[in-house]
């Protein structure tokens, strides 16, 4: 499922393809990904391409005359560029001055594609419920701790809810932890300072370290049967890229969370303060290999 990195990548490639270009013409067929919106106004989408913002996995697309379309990859959308009409679960096209073909693919049709005025495009109620976004705002101890703190979920599930942290899923919320070497199922409240710091830390270099993989005009999702370059997500029975122990797995929220036992050791309960601490010396000790 598409999260922060796929759908960053995605906002790249169509600023990218779209850069010096026209639309030219807009086609879609009658789907549920139009949710309602008109499907008339992205038939009626032409010209350039002002600006692309992302926040959470959004995309915000502004075109000329305040034409403006809001994106969501769902679980199983992508924007792709060819150079024929006949793409496999094409929901969406759009054909350009210099002949290239953007179609927005969708198997599964769990995505959205909304048009509205551009300048609408920050306000809608789906963009201002969403919470901090890593790469456009930045993200550290204060601001981590701002957005999750007060949560009572497991620290998996506060970092996946949407309105605390935006782009975050099943992948990289389970990326981030390893990193830190904490817990899922913490609760937000037992986290130290320096916790908070190591965390908001792991958060952005899990992202960075996907948007790196990124290349090319295409992505693959671990789901589509590519190599798996994450470090915990998918690993479950596999050993730990870091110690070798083997990888568990338990249902968090209604998914699969990943971990490792023994870097991710959770603490003694005997209290926040004291279960920090102990943490924070078992943590120096552990044997260190590959990642
Ligand atoms: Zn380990």
């Amino acid at each position: 499922m598409p999260e922060l990195p796929e759908v960053e990548f995605a906002r790249r490639s169509l600023q990218r393809w779209l850069k010096g270009r026209k639309i030219v013409r807009s086609e879609a067929p009658d789907t549920r990904i139009f949710r309602g919106a008109e499907r008339a106004a992205f038939a009626s989408l032409r010209g350039r391409l002002v600006r692309t913002e992302r926040r959470g996995k959004y995309l915000l697309l502004t075109f000329e005359q305040d034409r403006g379309l809001l994106s969501h990859l769902g679980m199983t959308g992508k924007w792709v560029r060819r150079t024929t009409a006949d793409e496999p679960y094409s929901r969406a096209r759009w054909f350009l001055d210099d002949g290239s073909i953007l179609h927005y693919r969708d198997p599964r049709l769990f995505g959205r594609l909304e048009p509205f005025p551009a300048s609408r495009l920050r306000e809608l109620p789906v963009i201002r419920a969403l919470g901090i976004d890593p790469l456009v705002e930045g993200l550290d101890a204060t601001s981590l701790e701002a957005a999750i703190g007060h949560s009572r979920q497991p620290l998996k599930v506060a970092l996946m809810d949407q309105s605390r942290v935006a782009g975050l899923g099943n992948i990289h919320a389970a990326e981030a932890l390893f990193r830190a070497k904490l817990h899922p199922a913490l609760l937000p409240e037992e986290l130290s300072a320096r916790d908070y710091r190591v965390l908001a830390k792991a958060i952005l270099d899990g992202l960075h370290f996907a948007l790196a993989e990124e290349v090319g005009e295409e992505i693959s999702y671990v789901e589509e049967g590519g190599d798996n370059p994450f470090l915990i997500y998918g690993r479950g029975d596999r050993p730990c890229r870091r110690c070798n122990a083997l990888v568990g797995s338990f249902v968090q929220g209604g998914r699969t969370t990943y971990f490792c036992p023994h870097c991710q050791a959770r603490p003694l309960r005997s209290g926040a303060k004291k279960a920090r601490s102990t943490r924070g010396k078992s943590g120096t000790t552990k044997r260190r290999g590959r990642g």
